[in-house]
């Protein structure tokens, strides 16, 4: 496989509970060929996607995975997919088995990692070196860009995580097993289900579902820019196909905020808190960039 300019190709693989989405490009943000394959067992898939790879002339991949992983340099476990519920893929060496069966250099982050990394190298957050991804999906998850590096640490930030006031007379149980007050289980999909007993797309046109989803994004989002000071950020994930949060979410995140910070940046709400972009490529097109970086 070529692009006809002599760039170096890269593989992207964004790695999904549901599916992983294999693909073959150029750091500048050309997809050259994209497949998908449904996420079984790491004995069944994995065959799959390097037998993909394997003739693509790809001078390293990018991988973005769902998550807890072990992106710590150095750490015995690291390439490791750790606790995730998926249990075939617990404790699985994803790094390992690219790179043996590759042998090319991989690079490896998580998927909302690799998703901010793609709005700012070429969609939503285009050249801003601090910006915030969350996706609001079948969990709550961020990737945090900071100075112009993805922030890691002891793990990786867990933004879905992290805990929120219930607005009063909400008793519906947390969807996450571990929190009763976090966003993931107030406000991810699965959530909105448990509370309202319709799937989110089926619930469109009442208003007090979105009214509340808002309210609980809103109080995420006012967390992470005092925390992590964002230039922008950006909402993706299936929730956020209800394109009716985007005004509600950011009157309510004014509400919160009230007047404390007066930053242009913030004050101008519309362009602060915004859709992502790249149609849905997003985390394929930082992987490419994950792939140069391991380069
Ligand atoms: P994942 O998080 O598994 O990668 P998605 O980002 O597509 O996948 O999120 C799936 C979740 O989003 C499901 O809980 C689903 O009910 C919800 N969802 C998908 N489409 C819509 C929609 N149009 N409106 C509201 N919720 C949606
Ligand atoms: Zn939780």
């Amino acid at each position: 496989m070529s692009d006809n300019t002599n760039k170096p190709l890269y593989g992207a693989l964004e790695a999904g509970g549901t599916k992983m989405i294999c693909a073959v490009g150029t750091a500048d943000g050309k997809i050259l060929d994209r497949v998908s394959f449904p996420t079984e067992t790491p004995a069944e898939t994995v065959p799959k996607m390097t037998a993909y790879f394997s003739d693509k002339g790809i001078s390293a991949i990018g991988i973005g995975c769902f998550g807890p992983i072990d992106l710590i340099p150095g750490s015995e476990t690291y390439g490791f997919i750790t606790t995730t519920p998926k249990t075939a893929w617990k404790n699985y060496n994803i790094v390992k088995a690219f790179k043996d069966a590759l042998g090319v250099p991989v690079g490896f982050d998580t998927d909302v990692n690799a998703a901010i990394l793609g709005e700012a190298g070429f969609g939503a957050a285009k050249g801003l070196k601090n910006a915030v991804y969350a996706t609001i999906g079948t969990g709550v998850g961020i990737g945090v860009l900071s100075e112009g590096r993805l922030l890691h640490g002891v793990l990786h930030p867990e933004g879905g995580h992290i805990l929120i006031a219930r607005r009063e007379g909400d008793t519906a149980k947390s969807a996450c097993p571990f929190h009763e007050n976090c966003l993931e289980g107030l406000a991810a999909g699965p959530s909105i289900e448990k509370r309202w007993g319709k799937k989110g797309f089926e619930l469109a046109d009442r208003p007090e579902v979105w009214d509340l989803e808002a309210y609980y994004i809103a109080q995420a989002l006012v967390n992470y820019t005092l925390l992590l000071a964002p230039e922008r950020i950006v909402l993706g994930g299936g929730v956020m196909a209800q394109e009716q949060l985007f005004p509600l979410i950011r009157e309510k995140y004014k509400e919160l905020l009230n007047g404390y910070l007066s930053v242009k940046e913030i004050e101008d709400l519309d362009s602060y808190i915004v859709p992502s972009s790249l149609g849905g490529s997003q985390a394929v097109l930082g992987c490419f960039l994950l792939a140069k970086d391991a380069l």
